[in-house]
């Protein structure tokens, strides 16, 4: 993208450059002043036409495809709002998926048949264990392969403000996980915080093992203060996101950022109302986070509906409809990765 940007600064540069090298030099290598005058007229106007229709030919350009738009544009459900003028907001609605819990294959699913893509973040010390709760490799690397960004969430799901667990080892969760996708041929550069947990160490850990962005959790809601992300964020290491609203079974209390809150499945409306109230309040970035998904052909559905932070798969399924049909103009669904290279152009 910077490349085009420069190749179309160029020719202006280029005619302002040689009206200076022609004439000048000619001059001085030792014409008599009347052969100046001879020369330099007609050459000035021949050079003035030149550098005026070199500069309307490269203005149009400059004036098309501003910086971020191909991104959203390309993960697009909606995208309404790209061409639409100044007053819309841009929504950017992520969907990240945390665990890699087998049950997000349905996700998958409905994601690929809407042309849509999530952000997973796994843990591939469960993976490489074949815990059956967690999906297997050829499962990771078939999202990949439709476009869905994989992320990190350490290897084995420890929490890394977790005081009694030493540095060194809680490097080794991050790094080491990043490490097993680069592996499979993977490029990772989004993380989560498990339990949306972080702290300054935290944070230098998962930059230094070369992620670009961390996402925490549960500090938007629908109702404020806190509405959005912001594009870019304030800290790329502790990116916002969409509170859960379930509430933990046990104790009745919401549930915080939602890792490990049981029970209390997301609803739709809950899900649309945060992405309206971000067009309500202009535009940003709205992470949503997902755990398990339940179908209710699954024998198991009333055990997931009772599972970490659930969602109906047909629940589910209407989200991203909506997403697609009826959100407010200028929503678009991208990847954190996506919304992160946005930044980068910028
Ligand atoms: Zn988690």
């Amino acid at each position: 993208m910077s490349n085009r940007g420069r190749a179309r600064h160029n020719p202006p540069e280029r005619g302002r450059g040689s009206r200076h090298l022609g004439p000048g030099t000619r001059f001085r290598a030792g014409r008599g002043r009347s052969g100046w005058v001879q020369w330099s007229v007609p050459l000035v106007l021949v050079l003035v036409v030149v550098a005026v229709s070199l500069w309307g030919v490269t203005r149009p350009a400059e004036s098309t495809s501003p910086v971020g738009d191909p991104p959203a544009r390309a993960a697009g459900s909606h995208g309404a709002g790209g061409s639409s003028g100044v007053a819309a907001p841009r929504i950017f609605v992520s969907l990240t998926f945390d665990d890699g819990t087998t049950t997000q294959n349905l996700a998958g699913r409905v994601l690929h048949a809407h042309g849509m893509h999530g952000t997973f973040y796994v843990n591939t010390g469960k993976t490489e264990a074949k815990d059956p709760y967690h999906m297997n490799w050829p499962q990771i690397l078939r999202l990949h392969a439709e476009g869905n960004d994989i992320g990190g969430h350490t290897s084995t799901h420890i929490n890394l403000t977790d005081p009694a667990i030493p540095e060194p080892v809680k490097r080794q969760e991050v790094c080491q996980d990043r490490e097993r996708l680069q592996q499979r041929g993977l490029d990772p550069q989004s993380f989560a915080y498990p339990f949306g947990a972080f702290d300054n160490t935290a944070k230098a850990i998962v930059e230094s093992c070369g992620y670009r962005s961390a996402r925490s959790a549960g500090t938007v809601f629908p109702d404020g203060p806190v509405f959005a992300e912001t594009v870019p964020p304030a800290d790329p290491f502790a990116t916002r996101a969409l509170n859960n609203p379930a509430k933990d079974a046990r104790t009745g209390q919401a549930a915080g950022g939602g890792e490990g809150s049981l029970g209390s499945p997301m609803d739709l409306a809950y899900l649309q109302r945060a992405v309206v109230s971000v067009a309500d309040h202009g535009g940003g970035w709205l992470q949503v986070v997902f755990h398990v998904i339940c179908s209710q052909k699954d024998p198991r559905y009333a055990t997931c509906m009772t599972g970490q932070a659930p969602i109906d798969l047909e629940t589910f399924d209407a989200f991203l409809d909506w997403l697609q049909n009826s959100a407010p103009d200028g929503t678009s669904v991208s990847t954190v990765r996506e919304v992160m290279n946005m930044n980068a152009a910028r």
